[in-house]
């Protein structure tokens, strides 16, 4: 058998602009309204307390967190995307030293 071509979860053409916002709930910081071009390792996921997930993006410069519209992102993006939570929620405990860093800002 010969391999034709390496199988990856990531889109490497896959990309869309957002806006920082802020859209979502809580956090410490305060959005910039700076737009960016996300590329799908640029996405993360949220859980509320009722189990309930979100998918956004962190601001590299202010570190808000802003909710993506679900529709808009694909399946692939979606299922490998790292998990976020804000510090002190119930899920935060449960999350990979790379997600806990990622919270930490939230
Ligand atoms: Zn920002």
């Amino acid at each position: 058998m010969e391999l034709i071509e390496k199988g990856n979860y990531k889109l490497p053409d896959w990309s869309m602009e957002a806006r920082c916002t802020g859209k979502g709930w809580e956090q410490k910081q305060k959005p910039c309204y700076s737009k960016w071009k996300l590329e799908d390792g640029d996405i993360v996921k949220r859980k509320n307390s009722d189990g309930e997930v979100y998918y956004g993006f962190i601001c590299p410069d202010c570190h808000c967190f802003t909710q993506l519209e679900e529709k808009e992102l694909p399946t692939n993006v979606k299922e490998y995307c790292l998990q976020v939570a804000a510090k002190g929620s119930n899920h935060y405990v449960t999350l990979t030293e790379e997600e806990k860093k990622l919270s930490e800002v939230l």
